[in-house]
């Protein structure tokens, strides 16, 4: 069985990673019949408690009470559904895509990026979501001994953010590899589409108002400007399937969607991630986490040893245990113990 999986990732674009070029994992380990090694890196990180957690963790809209909003987990399955797309129409490997981004988030603490700026605020060192998805993966999992997976795995997870002016602007990296660039675009298709969704169910903004350019270059509903985007990243990366001897291949978009979606993503910023009652919403994430860090900096002899490190400094291990708490977990915890922002929060 094995030996068949083998012989088909050979078949992959010449600039797909592969198992048998991979720098490997940090512990070496006996191959499993059956499963090939970004198969089993993608089957470790869905079977840990962090990933569970991400259902009750938030996307853009705080702790939401109704159905219909994205949480992280169901962001997680929509980038992987964009990622898995993308790098089976580039003959890339679509396993690795997959392991990567269903890893990529599991670092977010509560309250999304509130509570990722509350605990940057915290450290001495600061704190990004990125390297702590790696931290989760690579040490805090499986009882302290992390999940020992592929490096290009972990790269692909720890280049995934974006810097707000480009998506593909290098800020925190280039991925080593074309499935982790795909990664990083699968997130923002991932993101813009269904926060604009999200925004218009809150009630922040109607598909209308949405900037012109997008929408006569992607279309008017999520449909369309989802397959707009993934079908114009397939023909503008097509180089990466070996066709057309390009030496070093790129995952990127066509110069006209790349406007388009660096416009509505601006656009999403002011109106949505900036704005007054979703910033309103994030400060009080924020107190709530300062609240709950610093409760555990004082009181170190109650955070839980399955999510931190013993040897570690108290202000890592404070850190470690709040980020990974779920939205609610927090709430419910900050109101037993006193916080009053907490107390008065109606969720
Ligand atoms: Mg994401």
């Amino acid at each position: 069985m094995r030996r068949r999986l083998e012989a088909s990732e050979e078949l992959l674009s010449p600039f797909a990673a592969r198992g048998r070029t991979s720098k490997g994992r940090r512990e070496p380990e006996e191959p499993s019949p059956l499963r090939l090694e970004y198969q089993r890196d993608r089957d470790r990180i869905l079977h840990t408690k962090a990933f569970r957690r991400l259902k009750h963790k938030t996307q853009v809209f705080i702790a939401p009470a109704l159905d219909h909003y994205v949480t992280r987990l169901t962001h997680t399955l929509e980038v992987a559904q964009v990622a898995r797309t993308i790098t089976r129409a580039l003959n890339l490997n679509e396993d690795l895509a997959e392991a990567a981004a269903l890893g990529h988030d599991i670092g977010h603490g509560p309250f999304g990026h509130a509570g990722e700026e509350a605990l940057a605020e915290c450290l001495p060192e600061g704190f990004r979501h990125n390297y702590q998805s790696v931290r989760v993966l690579n040490v805090l999992e499986n009882g302290g001994q992390g999940l020992n997976l592929m490096y290009e795995t972990l790269d692909a997870i720890e280049k995934s953010s974006k810097a707000r002016e480009d998506i593909f602007a290098v800020g925190w990296g280039v991925p080593a590899t074309l499935e982790g660039q795909v990664v990083k675009v699968a997130d923002a298709v991932a993101y813009v589409n269904h926060d604009i969704g999200d925004a218009v169910r809150a009630g922040l903004i109607r598909e209308s108002d949405l900037p012109d350019a997008a929408r006569r270059v992607l279309g008017t509903s999520k449909g369309a400007r989802l397959n707009a985007l993934v079908t114009d990243i397939v023909a503008a990366s097509w180089p990466a399937t070996g066709a057309g001897g390009v030496a070093l291949p790129v995952i990127a978009f066509s110069p006209e969607v790349a406007a388009a979606v660096n416009e509505l993503r601006e656009f999403m910023f002011q109106r949505v991630y900036l704005y007054d009652s979703t910033r309103k919403e994030a400060e009080r994430g924020k107190r709530v986490v300062i609240f709950l860090f610093e409760h555990f900096a004082r009181h170190p002899e109650l955070i839980s040893p399955d999510y931190s490190l013993a040897g570690d400094p108290v202000e890592r291990r404070a850190a470690d245990y709040v980020s990974g708490m779920t939205d609610r977990y927090a709430l419910r915890l900050a109101r037993e113990l006193g916080c009053s922002e907490a107390l008065d929060w109606v969720t």
